[in-house]
């Protein structure tokens, strides 16, 4: 019976693999790993050795080395079975995939997306328990969302909502009305903050929004008085080590600002983010931690407990 203790200790990626696990900060479409679409569309595919220098840059290397080989939505469904096929690969039990409005009208509405999926997870992945995530983009007509929203939450099916793409587009303040609407889905509040913005920008947008977790919101590691708060007000922070790095928000793992957050209090976890871009899995991004001395085994232990209680 494999340990997360003896994988890591033995550096055993294979064993490492048995382990359960959680992936909640992962993009649909852009999860699993590179080598199974690969397979599919009958060529090699190399991830990117180089960083990329920003988010266009790196949507630039995906769209001319993975959607390139798309032959319409039949593409795209293969990249959604690669996502569950690597989450039982890699023994992930709490999957929290995303994905956008656009998606869903793509897949033929509310209805057919959400049994479409269902399909995906009892086929690919039985064992996963999948946590749907409802993702919506940083430049977003707000007015747009909001009057989706209740055809779309109704369903009870998503678990939680996200903000993603460029921090910059517009203002936090303007997904207020959307995110007072989710909370009375009871779905969970999230958003990307503090990948490319700042430690202020963080605790800005939990205060507004009322989240309870941030994907990413690494740049709080700049300020002694939002770590305290988001300590104190247990809000959990999804990691990505390696995305940071290949989006030069991170300068190396041994520098990786996890340890920091970590300990001061954070709630944090370890996720993939684009798995089909960064080609680590979450087994692989323990690993680097543990072997670059980020975090102590014991320490990665209770980062892995904080992921599979997410949804408890
Ligand atoms: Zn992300």
């Amino acid at each position: 019976m494999a340990t997360f203790e003896t994988a890591l200790r033995e550096n055993s990626i294979s064993e490492l693999m048995l382990v359960p696990k959680s992936d909640i900060h992962t993009h649909g479409g852009k999860g699993g790993r590179i080598k199974y679409f690969a397979e599919w569309a009958n060529t090699s595919i190399k991830a990117s050795e180089q960083p990329f220098e920003d988010l266009n840059d790196m949507q630039n290397w995906f769209d001319s080395n993975i959607k390139v080989h798309d032959n319409g939505i039949g593409g795209y469904l293969k990249r959604v079975e690669t996502a569950f096929a690597q989450a039982k690969e890699d023994n992930i039990v709490v999957l929290a995939l995303s994905f956008s409005i656009s998606v869903i009208d793509n897949l033929g509405g509310i209805d057919k997306f959400i049994s479409t999926l269902n399909y995906y997870n009892k086929t690919f992945a039985p064992e996963t328990k999948y946590y749907p995530e409802l993702s919506l983009s940083r430049e977003d007509d707000v007015n747009g969302v909001f009057d989706r929203l209740n055809e779309i939450l109704s369903r009870n099916w998503f678990k939680s909502i996200d903000i993603c793409g460029n921090e910059l587009a517009q203002p936090i303040k303007n997904f207020q009305k959307i995110y007072r609407k989710a909370q009375s889905y009871g779905v969970k509040l999230k958003a990307h903050i503090g990948e490319f913005g700042t430690a202020d920008d963080v605790m800005e947008a939990v205060e507004l929004l009322e989240l309870s977790e941030v994907h990413h919101g690494i740049a709080a590691v700049k300020s002694k008085e939002v770590m305290r708060w988001l300590s104190k007000h247990k809000i959990q922070l999804n990691i990505c080590p390696t995305s940071n790095i290949m989006l030069k928000r991170a300068t190396s793992y041994y520098d990786h600002p996890i340890k920091e957050l970590f300990e001061n209090g954070i709630p944090v976890t370890v996720n993939t983010d684009d798995l089909l871009i960064f080609d680590s899995s979450v087994s692989e991004e323990y690993m680097k931690l543990y072997v670059n001395k980020v975090l102590s085994i014991e320490e990665l232990e209770v980062i892995r407990q904080t992921g599979l209680n997410t949804y408890t």
